[in-house]
C-alpha cells in the first residue's frame, strides 16, 4: 500500500529513491543545491543544445536546480498532477499560465470572482495582448456552458479559483471540468486557497492547477513563491514562457517552501478547526451582518467537491470604520494582507485584495465596505475568539 499524502511529505524519496534510505550517515533534511550554473559535461549541453528536457537537467538555475526539481516534484505528487512548475510568485504562476495558454488575440473566460491581481491581468496584460475576456459565475454552471456554446464567445481557456477571494464563493468545480472537457477547452484552476488539501482539481478534469504558494504551501510567511501543475505537455509550454520572462524561483525559497511543505496536513488540520468554531461564533455576534465561510454549505462543499471548508472567511460590519476600527483594536490577530500562514491575519479586502476595483464593481460583487477577510492560523481558537470578541465590543 503507497503511503498517505502526509507521509510522503516528509519523506519524499520514499517511493522513488529507497536505496538512499540504505545510505549510512544520509542526512535527514535535504541540501540546497545554489549554484546557478554547471559544467556542460553531463545530458545538460544536450539539453541546452536542442531545448529539450532543459527543465530536468542541471544546467543553469533559471531554468531549475536539484532543490526547485525537488520541491515541485512534491507538489505535483501532492496534487496528483504530471509535473509542475515552480514560479516567483503566485502572480508569476498565473501570468505564465495565461499568456502561454492563451494565444495573442485569442479568448479567455474566467469567473467573476477571483483575485484582485488577476482582474489586473486581464484588464491590463491579457487586454494588451488583444484578448478578449467573458465572465460567468462558477457557483452557477449554465453561466459556463452559454459562454463555450456561443462560436463567437468560446475560449482557449476557462478559468476560476476553488474557493474564491475574498467571500469565499465555492466553485462546482467537477461540473465546470465536465463542460470544459466536452468542448475540448482547457480549465486552469487557482487552488490557493483549497491549501493543496481540500481539492486536487487535476482529478476533477481540471487541465491546469496553480497556487500561490506564498500562503499554504509554504504557510511561514516567509516566502514568496508559485506553482503550476499539470500534464507535461503544458507545463512545458509554461516552462518556455517561465524561461524568457525569468520569473523562476529562487532555490532558497524552494528549500524553504519544501521545509513548510513537511507540515502541510499539520497545519491545515489546525486551522480548519479553529475556523470553524469561529466562523460559527461570529455568526452568532449581534455586530456581525453576515459570514461568508463554505462550510456553513454543506451541499456545496459536496457538489464542489471540497474535502473540508478551508480555514477562510469574511465577515460583514456595519461600514468601512467600523471594519477598521476592529482592525485597529486587534491584539493577537494581526492587520496584514495574505493568508495561509501560522499567524491569524485580518484585512479590509475594500483596502487590500480588491482596491483595483471601482466601487460600483465591488458592490455588484457584493463584496461590502464593512467586510473583513480573516485567514485563520494555528494558534489556540479560544485565544483567536477572545481577541476577536473584545474587539468588536462597542
Ligand atoms: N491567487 C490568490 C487566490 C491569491 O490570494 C493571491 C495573493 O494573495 C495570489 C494568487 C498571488 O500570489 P502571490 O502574492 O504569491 O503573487
Amino acid at each position: 500500500m503507497a503511503p498517505s499524502p502526509s507521509t510522503l511529505l516528509i519523506h519524499p524519496d520514499f517511493l522513488a529513491n529507497a536505496p538512499a534510505h540504505d545510505r549510512v550517515g544520509r542526512p535527514i533534511a535535504p541540501a540546497i543545491e545554489r549554484s546557478s550554473t554547471y559544467t556542460l559535461d553531463g545530458p545538460g549541453a544536450e539539453a541546452l543544445a536542442t531545448g529539450v528536457g532543459l527543465r530536468e537537467h542541471d544546467v543553469y538555475a533559471r531554468f531549475g536546480t536539484a532543490t526547485t526539481r525537488a520541491t515541485a516534484a512534491m507538489i505535483a505528487a501532492l496534487e496528483q498532477g504530471e509535473a509542475a512548475l515552480l514560479t516567483a510568485s503566485g502572480m508569476a504562476a498565473i501570468t505564465t499560465a495565461l499568456t502561454s495558454l492563451i494565444p495573442p488575440s485569442g479568448r479567455f473566460a474566467c469567473a467573476n470572482a477571483v483575485y484582485g491581481g488577476t482582474e489586473s491581468v486581464i484588464r491590463h496584460d491579457l487586454a494588451a495582448r488583444g484578448i478578449e475576456t467573458s465572465r460567468f459565475d462558477a457557483s452557477a454552471p449554465e453561466t459556463l456552458a452559454a459562454i463555450l456554446d456561443d462560436p463567437a464567445r468560446k475560449p482557449d481557456l476557462v478559468w476560476c479559483e476553488s474557493i474564491a477571494n475574498p467571500l469565499m464563493q465555492v466553485a462546482r468545480t467537477r461540473e465546470l471540468a465536465q463542460l470544459c472537457q466536452a468542448a475540448g477547452v482547457p480549465l486552469g484552476v487557482d487552488a490557493t486557497f483549497a491549501g493543496g488539501v481540500a481539492q486536487h482539481p487535476l482529478t476533477l478534469g481540471a487541465s491546469v492547477v496553480i497556487h500561490s504558494a506564498t500562503k499554504y504551501l509554504n504557510g511561514h510567511s516567509d516566502v514568496i513563491a508559485g506553482v503550476i501543475i499539470g500534464a507535461a505537455a503544458i507545463i512545458d509550454r509554461c516552462f518556455k514562457t517561465l524561461s524568457h520572462a525569468g520569473c523562476s524561483i529562487d532555490p532558497q525559497a524552494a528549500w524553504l517552501l519544501q521545509r513548510g511543505l513537511r507540515t502541510l496536513p499539520l497545519r491545515w488540520a489546525q486551522a480548519v478547526g479553529s475556523a470553524i468554531l469561529l466562523a460559527g461564533r461570529l455568526r452568532e455576534h449581534p455586530r456581525v451582518r453576515a459570514v461568508h465561510y463554505p462550510g456553513f454549505d454543506p451541499a456545496g462543499l459536496e457538489r464542489a467537491p471540497l474535502t473540508s471548508p478551508g480555514a477562510m472567511l469574511a465577515f460583514e460590519l456595519e461600514d468601512l470604520p467600523t471594519a477598521e476600527r476592529l482592525l485597529e483594536r486587534v491584539r493577537l490577530c494581526t492587520h496584514a494582507p495574505s493568508l495561509g500562514g501560522l499567524e491569524t491575519l485580518l484585512c479590509s479586502p475594500v483596502k487590500t485584495s480588491h482596491t483595483q476595483l471601482d466601487p460600483q464593481t465591488r458592490r455588484e460583487r457584493g463584496i461590502a465596505d464593512g467586510l473583513v477577510r480573516v485567514s485563520v492560523g494555528v494558534e489556540d481558537p479560544e485565544d483567536l475568539w477572545a481577541d476577536l470578541d473584545a474587539a468588536l465590543a462597542p
